[in-house]
């Protein structure tokens, strides 16, 4: 399983080609659905498909889809609900879907937060642990005006093992992404960042990096990037170059 994100200059093809491309280079990690979210224009528009990603890419030609500078693209490894469209990410929050999320890992404690918000009127489309998070950073963006502190409060409810991306259709040069217990890596370019589990991900862009610690968030645009802790206060990250080859 895997998750890629990027954030470019410039609307375009680009966003898209990036993160299946990062998807392919992470196919090695193993996975039975794929899909992305590209944002723009004030709307958020997903596809995704249980199998390999050419069912993906077959459904993504299909398709008549709009230009982005930011997309997202994970691929899953099914552990609560088999792998179908329905339940392949990423996963839309709110009445209007203008959030998006992808989530490698398992939430713990999904269980109970999906039978209180079953109890304030919100309908599961998938039976997925992730859904929760989708509808719970959806209501905190309402509440808050902005994803990373939505992020915020959210993962303070969360229990379990997680690599979070997630992108909202009022933020559309924005991708938050969010680690416990599971990867997340920054690739760091010209106008343009990257999210990965691994640097195999964005490797074919750029080799400055960035490993988030444990309990961190980070938010890129196409040029800033920014990490906090869990507890709100700011970090640093630690940045490296890769030395690999992308041919290797
Ligand atoms: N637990 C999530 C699901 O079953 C994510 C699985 C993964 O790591 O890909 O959808």
């Amino acid at each position: 399983c895997g998750i890629v994100g990027y954030v470019g200059p410039q609307v375009g093809d680009k966003a898209l080609d990036v993160v299946m491309e990062g998807l392919g280079r992470l196919e090695y990690r193993g996975y039975d659905s794929a899909g992305v979210a590209l944002v723009g224009d004030g709307k958020v528009e997903t596809r995704k498909r249980a199998g390999k990603l050419a069912n993906l890419r077959q459904a993504l030609a299909e398709a008549d889809l709009p230009q982005t500078a930011t997309a997202i693209g994970h691929t899953r490894w099914a552990t609560h609900g088999g792998p179908t469209d329905a339940n392949a990410h990423p996963h839309r929050g709110g009445h209007d879907g203008k959030l998006a999320l992808v989530h490698n890992g398992i939430i713990e404690n999904f269980h109970g937060l999906r039978g209180r918000l079953e109890a304030e009127g919100v309908t599961f489309t998938s039976e997925t642990d992730t859904e929760v998070v989708a509808h719970l950073l959806s209501a905190a963006v309402d509440r808050t005006g902005d994803l990373t502190e939505a992020m915020r409060e959210t993962v303070a409810d969360l229990e379990g093992a997680f690599t979070l991306l997630a992108v909202h259709a009022e933020q559309p040069r924005t991708v938050v992404g969010a680690r416990r217990n599971s990867p997340l890596v920054v690739g760091l370019g010209e106008g343009e960042n990257f999210l990965g589990s691994d640097v195999a991900a964005f490797i074919g862009y750029t080799k400055q990096a960035m490993e988030l610690g444990q309990d961190q968030i980070v938010t890129i645009t196409p040029d800033t990037y920014a990490v906090i802790n869990f507890d709100g206060t700011p970090s640093d990250g630690k940045a490296y170059e890769v030395t690999w080859d992308a041919a290797a």
